[in-house]
């Protein structure tokens, strides 16, 4: 039980089949309290029933400052701490660098970016109350390599500003205990992908990776729960690489 009694917030971790449920359920198998947050039409409430009665559900768009105040403010009634974040939210969209619209920018900037510094800001005083905490930001190969496989420009500019950001609060907040660190999957199967990848093309994209296959949900997940963890005790602004060597650098 590498999270007993840890109290972790997950925001996006409602869909089942998503980085950030599978981080959710490891976390719970080690012994955390999870609150999941996500948008309302996600259920986050039902996702947390599924991982046990003890677990919590908040509705909250991690766009929205006010919503995901009062979100944390639920995770702290029922709570009473929180011990670890999970930055996880996230949308992509394919598109080339001319095609990307202001209103594309806003939609892919807000939920990555933005909404990490939302949820941060919003767990911060409550970790520095306590002396301790993990903030894990989810950021993207296609942060570090120019471009994944789906998402466009804004994707890979969205991500790269979760790496500073995540960077330049593990400096900050050292000091008060807090560690911040950032995971940069590859291409994981999850929903995100759905339909935008015939299997063909996985199979071509598989055979360039030299672990030889897509990721998986819990390759990330186990990620998430080293960085929550006291094993990672002495990690503070690091960026963990998950991809089956897709990038090595
Ligand atoms: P997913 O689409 O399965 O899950 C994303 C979750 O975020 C959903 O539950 C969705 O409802 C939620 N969400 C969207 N907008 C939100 C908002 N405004 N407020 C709160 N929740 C919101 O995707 P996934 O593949 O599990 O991705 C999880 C994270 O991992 C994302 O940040 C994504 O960019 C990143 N990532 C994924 C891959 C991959 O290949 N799957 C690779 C690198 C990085």
């Amino acid at each position: 039980m590498l999270l007993a009694n840890k109290v972790v917030l997950v925001t996006g971790g409602a869909g089942i089949n998503g980085l950030g449920f599978a981080t959710a359920l490891q976390m719970a198998s080690h012994g955390a309290l999870v609150a999941i947050m996500d948008l309302e039409g996600a259920r986050p409430e039902e996702a947390a029933r599924r991982l046990g009665e003890e677990h919590l559900g908040v509705v909250a768009s991690v766009t929205d400052k006010a919503a995901v105040d009062r979100a944390v403010e639920q995770v702290l009634a029922r709570f009473d701490r929180i011990d670890i974040l999970v930055n996880n939210a996230g949308i992509t969209q394919p598109r080339k660098t001319v095609d990307i619209t202001a209103e594309d920018y806003d939609a892919v900037l807000d939920v990555s970016l933005r909404g990490t510094l939302l949820c941060s800001q919003a767990v911060i005083p409550v970790m520095e109350r306590q002396g301790s905490g993990s903030i894990i930001c989810i950021s993207s190969v296609s942060a570090q390599r120019g471009g994944g496989i789906l998402g466009g420009p804004h994707y890979s500019a969205a991500k790269a500003g979760v790496l500073g950001l995540a960077r330049a609060m593990a400096r900050e907040l050292g000091s008060a205990g807090i560690r911040v660190n950032c995971i940069a999957p590859g291409l994981i199967g999850t929903d995100i992908i759905k339909g935008k990848l015939t299997e063909a093309k996985k199979a071509e994209i598989a055979e360039t990776i030299p672990l030889g296959r897509l990721g998986r949900p819990n390759d990330v997940a186990g990620a998430c729960v080293f960085l929550g963890s006291d094993l990672s005790a002495y990690c503070t602004g690091i960026t963990l690489d998950v991809n089956g060597g897709m990038l090595i650098h």
